[in-house]
């Protein structure tokens, strides 16, 4: 069976970008957090629970999940965000495990924002971080997203430290410079981790 490494970075680290060369060199990649987006809609079972912890305009008009209205609800309240992290993530899970089975590569990558936080590299043969500068990440992320430099903060404060994620880390791309540098970092890793 093929080994999973899990590949993480705090907002703007860089770690879709990596996930993108990886694919280039022609690993497979799992996005956990764009699947999850996928199986709230797809998932019936999973929609009834999310309406019932929510609410009704959790799903919109059109039955699609609000992301907005869901993440304002639980953007401070800790224990609502843990019941609703408990409802989404097994289901994440169970889908991460069927398109694992699939998977022919000896080696496969999972992009998990929350890998560290949720202990998902303890179900991985190795954790991969991508990390840069507070100040690098802001900056790249305000580019992207035109999201101003006070709600950057306020996500990134959020977030386990980067001093923290190092600490757990067994392979670190350290992502300060240019895109040919993250790239050549991305093909020596994986190169390591063979
Ligand atoms: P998020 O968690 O917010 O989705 P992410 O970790 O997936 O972020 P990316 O989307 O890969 O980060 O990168 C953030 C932005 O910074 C993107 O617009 C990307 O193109 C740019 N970027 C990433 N690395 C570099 C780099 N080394 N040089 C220049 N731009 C970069």
């Amino acid at each position: 069976s093929s080994k999973v490494i899990g590949l993480t970075g705090g907002i703007g680290s860089g770690k879709t970008t990596v996930a993108h060369f990886i694919e280039e060199c022609g690993f497979p990649v799992y996005y956990s957090d764009d699947r999850a987006k996928t199986i709230v809609n797809d998932n019936d079972e999973l929609k009834v629970k999310i309406k019932e912890l929510l609410g009704e305009e959790s799903y919109d008009e059109n039955g699609l999940y609000d992301r907005k209205f869901v993440a304002e609800k639980v953007f401070n309240d800790k224990d609502l965000l843990h019941q609703l992290n408990e409802i989404i993530h097994p289901a994440v899970r169970i889908d991460f495990e069927e398109w694992l089975e699939k998977q022919t590569k000896y080696l496969v990558f999972k992009e998990t924002a929350l890998l560290f936080e949720l202990k998902l590299n303890k179900q991985c043969y190795k954790s991969l971080l991508v990390t840069a500068e507070d100040n690098i990440r802001t900056k790249r992320v305000m580019d992207r997203d035109g999201k101003t430099y006070r709600e950057i903060e306020a996500i990134m404060e959020k977030q386990m430290s980067e001093k923290d994620k190092i600490k757990l880390a067994d392979c670190i791309i350290y992502n300060n410079t240019n895109l040919e540098d993250l790239k050549e970092q991305t093909e020596r890793i994986i190169f390591e981790i063979e």
